[in-house]
């Protein structure tokens, strides 16, 4: 029997966050309910509601809250109101601070397309249908961190942009690992993605990640250039069960992958470090209709079952809450960023309590 008490921090943070939160937080309450699982939560603020109360956007209450968790769920951070603040009082900094202190070194961002929402997505149905993505971006390396960068003033006066592109043996390594044991769960395909045509960086990423993949003889792994990834998501994304790759090219193939969907309010990541978790939503705080009910809550109740699945070790629960979201969705349910004519607009807190009332169902 493994763990089966948790300490869960919450951050609901700015916008829509708080709203999506609440809907997310009666899922996992469902579930630790009846199954017995013994959850601690402790909430605090982070983003741009920190920074009104605390003056800064990851206050160090926050941080303690997140490094004494087993697993972080955060809502989303930003809002035009912090737009004019200096860079290092943006809500978005939390972020980047979360990540950094507590390590988290593999983003995983699944994309599925549900039946039900087929034309919702940007590209034909056929190219669409089935899609099934788990993307691992590494998280905490590459260009975003090397040294040196900066902007600099040559001898003649003009200025020069520098930023490095940097990988050790074991940051790659490390996540080769996460991404093996991740596809070893699915269909047992990984895809490497790099440049290793012209940048000696991902060649070593190319080598390390072929070097893991001989403790995993039962994954096929292969391995292509990130040009032709960004086609082949395109052309044909169903060919895709795992992909791993670096900081760089996975920040912008996730979010490519992400548009298959076309609906971003469905969309759940994981960030993942050694011993600590992130959960949260990919979508950002939607301003624009914070506080109007409206926000869809299903892309942070997907990330509760990325927390069931990957911190709690509990896949069966986890597939259950991706269960109710499809039940809900098939009985024509939909909030305003992904109706169409002919189903039930539904607003965010109906959308949580159908979920709830589906999921409920399922566990009795
Ligand atoms: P956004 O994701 O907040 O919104 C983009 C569009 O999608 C908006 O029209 C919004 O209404 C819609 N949308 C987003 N989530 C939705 C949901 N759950 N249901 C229905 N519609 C939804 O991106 P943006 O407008 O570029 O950024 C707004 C703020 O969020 C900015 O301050 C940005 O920096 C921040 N942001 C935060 C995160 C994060 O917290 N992880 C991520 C991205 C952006």
């Amino acid at each position: 029997m493994g763990k089966n008490s948790f300490n869960i921090a919450v951050f609901p943070g700015d916008g829509v966050g708080t709203e999506i939160m609440q809907e997310a937080l009666k899922i996992l309450r469902l579930i630790a309910d009846k199954k017995k699982i013994s959850l601690e939560f402790s909430e605090g603020y982070i983003g741009g509601a920190a920074y009104d109360r605390f003056g800064e956007p990851l206050p160090e209450q926050s941080l303690d809250l997140a490094m004494q968790s087993d697993a972080v769920l955060l809502g989303a951070v930003g809002g035009p109101r912090w737009e004019a603040l200096e860079y290092k009082f943006r809500p978005e900094r939390a972020l980047l601070g979360l990540r950094e202190k507590m390590g988290l070194y593999a983003n995983l961002r699944p994309v599925v397309v549900f039946e039900e929402l087929l034309d919702a997505s940007p590209l034909k149905e056929e190219v669409v249908r089935g899609i099934d993505i788990m993307i691992v971006r590494e998280l905490t390396g590459d260009i975003y961190f090397g040294q040196p960068r900066g902007v600099f003033k040559e001898k003649s006066g003009r200025r020069k942009g520098v930023n490095t592109m940097v990988y050790t043996e074991e940051e790659i390594s490390r996540i080769a690992v996460r991404a093996f044991e991740i596809a070893r769960k699915r269909k047992k395909n990984l895809l490497s993605v790099d440049k290793a045509n012209v940048l000696e960086c991902t060649e070593l990423w190319r080598s390390v990640v072929s070097e893991v993949g001989r403790d995993y003889s039962d994954v096929t792994l292969k391995h292509m250039y990130v040009d032709n990834c960004a086609m082949q998501l395109i052309r044909n994304p169903a060919q895709f069960d795992v992909i791993v790759t670096t900081n760089l090219f996975g920040d912008i193939l996730s979010d490519e992958a992400a548009m298959l969907t076309g609906s971003i309010g469905m969309l759940p990541s994981a960030s993942l470090g050694k011993d600590k978790a992130l959960y949260e939503p990919i979508h950002g705080s939607a301003p624009d209709i914070a506080g109007k009910n409206i926000a869809n809550p299903l892309a942070t109740i997907l990330s509760v079952a990325l927390l069931l699945r990957y911190t709690m070790a509990r896949p069966a629960e986890a597939e259950l809450v991706e269960k109710a979201v499809a039940g809900v969705l098939q009985e024509g349910y939909r909030t305003q960023d992904i109706f169409q004519e002919g189903k039930k607009l539904v607003g965010t807190a109906e959308m949580g309590d159908l979920t709830w009332k589906k999921l409920a169902g399922l566990l009795n």
